[in-house]
């Protein structure tokens, strides 16, 4: 089954504006080392494009946490699919994660994360989905704010299809 896909941010603009993120962070942890934590499977695709724009000693690990839904809707329910395999106590923390939508995955993630004590903690979103939020929960940096609309590519699946596309897009019909 082929679905026809809207493109809404064109390769082009997604590439620069993580190439902008990345020389923000940069500046904003001048002279200090950065543990960055990329949620899967979704934020793969971007944290590995930011980790590259960003100029200073970096670690990179991964973690997986699994909402329970239906594809397209989050329930709230929450559960750890894989932990990181490092420890982040003390660490300058940034956790990388595809879109923030309800906010519930991440303030879960957060909470998790927090009570590791690292040094820092912060939250970079490829995307925010602000008009759907039900928790309070605020990207330190942000892509791109999208409508609410099921976006696909730049790592985002629909039914694990679609990850690669190298633009972010919107699932309009099934044909
Ligand atoms: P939240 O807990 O914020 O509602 O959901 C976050 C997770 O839901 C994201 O990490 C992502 O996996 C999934 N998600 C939310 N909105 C979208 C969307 O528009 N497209 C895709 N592909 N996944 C989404």
């Amino acid at each position: 089954m082929n679905h026809k896909i809207r493109e809404l941010l064109s390769e082009e603009e997604v590439d620069n504006r993580i190439r902008q993120l990345g020389e923000q962070i940069t500046k904003d942890y001048e002279g200090e080392e950065i543990f960055l934590v990329c949620t899967l499977k979704g934020a793969s695709f971007f944290a590995c494009e930011l980790a590259k724009r960003i100029a200073l000693p970096l670690t990179l690990d991964f973690i997986a946490v699994a909402s329970y839904g239906d594809g397209t809707q989050s329930s709230g329910e929450v559960r750890m699919i894989k932990d990181l395999d490092e420890s982040i106590e003390g660490k300058n923390v940034i956790v990388v994660e595809d879109i923030v939508d309800t906010g519930r995955t991440l303030s879960y993630l957060m909470e998790i994360l927090k009570k590791r004590n690292p040094r820092t903690l912060k939250l970079c979103s490829l995307l925010d989905k602000p008009e759907r939020r039900v928790v309070d929960i605020q990207a330190d940096y942000t892509g791109f704010e999208v409508p609410d609309l099921f976006v696909v590519g730049y790592g985002l699946d629909y039914a694990q299809r679609y990850r690669n596309l190298p633009y972010i897009g919107v699932v309009e019909s099934e044909g």
